[in-house]
């Protein structure tokens, strides 16, 4: 497990990379800012997040995977009380983590001291690969220590962990970017994964639009509890995507962390 870190972060940027690629060639809307501004703010918040995890890794060493190994040793968590090939419990824990993240998701949208959070995400004025990494620390913060307590409660193999992990950031950066993928592709992706299109949906600036899809790797549990909505509804070219109030500020980093604390 001492790859892990470098295996993730090597996935991130291979996968960052190709995404950012594709966008610039096969864009699926015009951008409303110069790339630049945004990216930079985008990219700092990540370093903010990522030493924020590296934080928190002192108190609990290797957070989520380091859960899974500890839970192993003790001896907790289901998993560790029932035998099950190793592909089927792999199988059954993404699963579970990843209802888990979109459950979470739907909260964040709805206890408004949560939604104070979550809303930096949303106030991205444009939409591609780096908003999937545009997250307030303090909610990054919170959703580890929510993964920490399910894993605990799991006992999963370490092993689905990290490839829990590595499907979420490489679904969440290819549902964030602003890649045109042909109609009958979409339709078909969508019948597992969340497109561009579908999560676009979810950064409307219309509360009805933005309260739905809310999954972030898989599609199936917004059709399964019906907060499904296919399409915009002034279309992918038209809709406003962002918070209500549209300006530039979103793309400033003392602005984007201070969101949360902020009267609006
Ligand atoms: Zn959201
Ligand atoms: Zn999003």
């Amino acid at each position: 497990m001492e790859n892990e870190t470098i295996i993730r972060f090597g996935v991130f940027l291979g996968l960052f990379a190709l995404l950012a690629t594709l966008e610039a060639l096969a864009p699926r809307r015009a951008r409303s800012q110069p790339r630049s501004t945004r990216w930079v703010t985008n990219w700092s918040v990540t370093v903010v997040n990522t030493l924020t995890l590296r934080a928190l890794a002192f108190a609990l060493p290797l957070l989520a995977v380091g859960a899974a190994l500890d839970a192993e040793a003790q001896g907790w968590g289901l998993f560790n009380a029932i035998a099950l090939p190793l592909w089927l419990e792999v199988v059954i824990v993404v699963l579970i983590m990843d209802f888990a993240i979109w459950l979470q998701h739907l909260v964040t949208h709805k206890v408004p001291l949560l939604w104070r959070l979550h809303r930096v995400h949303h106030a991205d004025v444009d939409m591609d690969v780096t908003t999937a990494i545009r997250f307030h620390p303090v909610e990054i913060a919170l959703s580890m220590l929510l993964k920490i307590g399910l894993v605990y409660l799991l006992g999963p193999a370490a092993i689905a962990v990290v490839l829990f992990e590595i499907i979420l950031n490489g679904t969440a950066m290819f549902n964030h970017s602003n890649l045109a993928l042909p109609a009958w592709l979409d339709r078909i992706v969508r019948l597992v994964l969340v497109t561009p299109d579908m999560h676009r949906v979810h950064h409307s600036v219309h509360r009805h639009e933005h309260d739905s899809n809310y999954g972030f790797s898989l599609s199936i549990w917004d059709k399964m509890f019906g907060t499904y909505i296919a399409q915009p509804k002034a279309g992918h070219d038209d809709m406003l995507v962002g918070l209500e109030w549209q300006d530039t500020r979103p793309s400033k980093l003392g602005w984007s962390l201070a969101l949360p604390f902020s009267r609006k």
